[in-house]
């Protein structure tokens, strides 16, 4: 999550007549037409190195403290701020890009009424107040002072009031409300959850079958801070752990994309769906709260002593709740009350976009985006990534303005707007340039070649490669030890859209800390008044080398992706990953598929077939001396080959999941997601009807890969 970029290679579906009929590739030969060297040429290392070497330390940190200066939120005066800082630098005469501009794009958001904050109360019977939830984090610095920094709140929670006796849901998941319900009625109770688990809109929408009537979230200690509480000696300011009223903010909606718009860009004129008719946001008020006052809450609580699994750091036993506090406690019969005044307003938010036009391929495009709207400073989510762009766009920038580059593919730049909302920004861009230019989507696997090339932060002995095998590996079949690569399985960021709903390849990049050293879930600020500047410059990167370590390997594989002559994609590394999610379906599933007379055979079949022509491919895949008819024809098998992989009607309950290889599962298992999701339903169930939702998505899968498998092959 820390530091990042997401990369995606896009081409339209124009093929431009550049590669009329000329032979072999003549490069020397004095009588060839003179844009020859032009269409044969390949990647320059030369310029690799140079760029390499002009990426600074000094003007990243710069721009993360220009971009942090205020808290830019979307859609507010500081978010307007970042459009124009942006702009200013695309548009820069030395340093900037060809073009850059604004998109505009009226979203539904969700936002506190500052003039009448949520509030969360102990309340006695007489509706006396013992005890009120701090609204606003404390301030160690002026950052956290500022008047805009919003009131930590659930972005869809429901505005509406709630009153009952409260009990510990753990994570509020299914598992865990039935568990609950098992000894206890939940109805008219107000739950207390901790973050993970599950989705933090999911802990409402997970409650509300069971009659509880509003649900708090706050973040353990435990799994945040090391178990770390105190502020005096412990917490941030004295390190980067959460200070006890630190609030994880956040949308709390399910799909991604704006809600009002579901497939349609959100333009002033677009159709709009009721608000009553949106899905997968929270029926019931919820509120993220600081874990000084969980604490308080939750070891008040009365009724049986929770499971080990559920007890967080407190120094306390985490009870169920009576439902209520215990007898003994100060708050004996008292009700958690909670006045939620959020507001859904549609408001203009801003993509920032940048090109930097091909010279060769010009009608072919890679796309590197990151969002730059923030919860409160967002030093590092999102503002890091961004800082790193901005060196990216300034070195290459200057180099297309003196004329001594010019990539071969076009390269557009996104700064998303309302990422945090629902990674709003980039999903409508897609939305838009799905239909309005047929363009086409993609996932990049071989991004191993181009990290040897950097240096690790702060060292000038080790590469970026062995540091990340040596902290994160896996045993590949054929390349031995290797760096592990992750999945893009969720929709965890902006590559969602590409990735998810128009198939493009994708990267979702980041340099992350050393989890062995913490169980931390994510860096402890996230999402906090507490990720500014100050916390990021002392305690995620100090120097930024990291930064610098980033930008280098995205800047890298970026000119790569433009300039290559052939796209460095390595199709047997796929043909791996889904040998790898088949034997995990043989071993997990066989046997009871085969109870069932459903075969697996058909997938086994497909899977071979997908990596002989992985390996085929790869073989086309050598050598220079190639028309660039050909040339052009490899580049799009490439490109297009997880765009085979979409079915638009497999994932009808999904929003926009339409991948049948990375589609989000609720499984956990490391295989086809369509098939684990259906087999977990038909096993729990035992209904004939489910096992035969477990065949079609077999055959989904197995007719996916091996249509994907026909692409590689040659034509006829
Ligand atoms: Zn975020």
């Amino acid at each position: 999550m820390i530091i990042k970029a997401v990369i995606g290679v896009l081409c339209a579906a124009v093929v431009l007549a550049i590669g009329i009929v000329i032979g072999h590739f003549g490069i020397n030969n004095s009588s060839a037409p003179s844009w020859l060297n032009d269409v044969a040429k390949d990647v320059d290392e030369s310029l690799i190195e140079k760029f390499l070497a002009e990426v600074d330390t000094i003007h990243i940190q710069e721009n993360l403290r220009e971009l942090t200066d205020v808290p830019h939120m979307a859609t507010t005066p500081g978010d307007e701020k970042t459009v124009q800082t942006m702009l200013r630098r695309w548009q820069d005469a030395d340093t900037g890009l060809d073009d850059a501009w604004r998109e505009e794009y009226n979203v539904y958001l969700s936002f506190p009424d500052p003039n009448n904050p949520n509030k969360v109360t102990v309340v006695d019977a007489a509706n006396t107040v013992q005890h009120s939830i701090r609204e606003r984090e404390k301030a160690y610095t002026s950052d956290q002072d500022d008047p805009e920094v919003v009131q930590p709140y659930a972005a869809y929670s429901p505005a509406g009031h709630a009153k009952g006796k409260l009990v510990y849901a753990n994570q509020g998941k299914p598992s865990d409300y039935e568990q609950l319900s098992q000894t206890l009625n939940l109805t008219g109770t107000i739950a207390i959850t901790r973050y993970g688990g599950a989705g933090r809109g999911a802990k409402a929408i997970n409650a509300a079958p069971y009659g509880v009537v509003g649900v708090l979230v706050y973040t353990d200690p435990l799994d945040i801070n090391d178990g770390l509480m105190s502020d005096t000696n412990e917490t941030y300011p004295h390190s980067w752990y959460m200070p006890p009223s630190g609030v994880e903010r956040g949308s709390f909606n399910r799909d991604f994309g704006d809600l009002l718009t579901p497939y349609l860009a959100a333009k002033e004129e677009t159709y709009r769906i009721p608000p009553e008719n949106i899905v997968g946001i929270p029926p019931i008020p919820i509120q993220p709260i600081g874990f000084e006052d969980a604490y308080i809450l939750i070891c008040a609580l009365g009724g049986d002593a929770a499971p080990s699994e559920w007890q967080g750091a407190f120094n306390c036993t985490y009870n169920y709740g009576g439902p209520g506090f215990k007898p003994t406690s100060e708050f004996n019969n008292s009700d958690v009350k909670m006045d939620i005044y959020n507001k859904e307003v549609i408001k203009n938010s801003a993509n920032v976009m940048g090109v930097i036009r091909g010279s060769v391929e010009p009608d072919r495009y890679v796309i590197y985006g990151n969002h730059r709207d923030s919860w409160v400073h967002g030093a590092i989510d999102p503002s890091s990534g961004t800082s790193v762009m901005l060196e990216i766009t300034r070195v290459l920038g200057r180099m297309v303005k003196q004329g001594i580059w010019r990539p071969r593919r076009s390269i557009i730049f996104g700064s998303w707007g309302a990422e945090e909302f629902g990674l709003i920004g980039s999903a409508e861009y897609t939305e838009v340039t799905s239909y309005n230019t047929e363009q086409y989507v993609h996932l990049i696997r071989n991004v191993y070649m181009f990290v040897v090339q950097v240096n690790a932060p702060g060292e000038s002995s080790t590469s970026v490669y062995e540091a990340w095998k040596l902290h994160s590996n896996r045993t590949s079949p054929t390349h031995g030890v290797i760096p592990r690569l992750g999945y893009l399985t969720g929709a965890g960021s902006d590559y969602a859209a590409f990735v998810h709903y128009l198939g493009i390849s994708s990267i979702d990049m980041s340099y992350t800390y050393d989890r062995s050293k913490t169980n931390a879930r994510i860096y402890p600020a996230y999402h906090t008044a507490y990720d500014t500047f100050d916390y990021a410059s002392k305690y995620i990167d100090p120097g930024f080398v990291s930064h610098q370590a980033v930008a280098r390997t995205a800047g890298n594989i970026l000119i790569r992706l433009a300039d290559s002559l052939l796209l460095p994609f390595n199709c047997s590394d796929y043909a791996e990953i889904l040998e790898d999610y088949l034997n995990t379906a043989v071993t997990l599933y066989q046997q009871q598929l085969e109870a069932h007379k459903i075969s697996i055979g058909k997938c086994k079949t497909a899977t071979d077939v997908f990596g002989d022509a992985g390996e085929y491919c790869n073989t086309q895949h050598t050598g220079r001396n190639i028309m660039p008819l050909k040339v052009r024809r490899i580049n799009d098998q490439l490109m297009l080959l997880d765009r085979a992989f979409l079915d638009p009607l497999a994932f009808p309950d999904k929003y926009a999941f339409r991948h049948v290889i990375w589609t989000s599962s609720s499984a956990g298992k490391a295989t086809f997601p369509g098939l684990a999701d259906a087999f977990a339903q038909a096993e729990s169930s035992g209904l004939d009807s489910d096992w035969d939702k477990v065949h079609y998505h077999l055959s989904v899968v197995s007719q996916a890969i091996e249509g994907a498998a026909s692409t590689l092959a040659d034509v006829i």
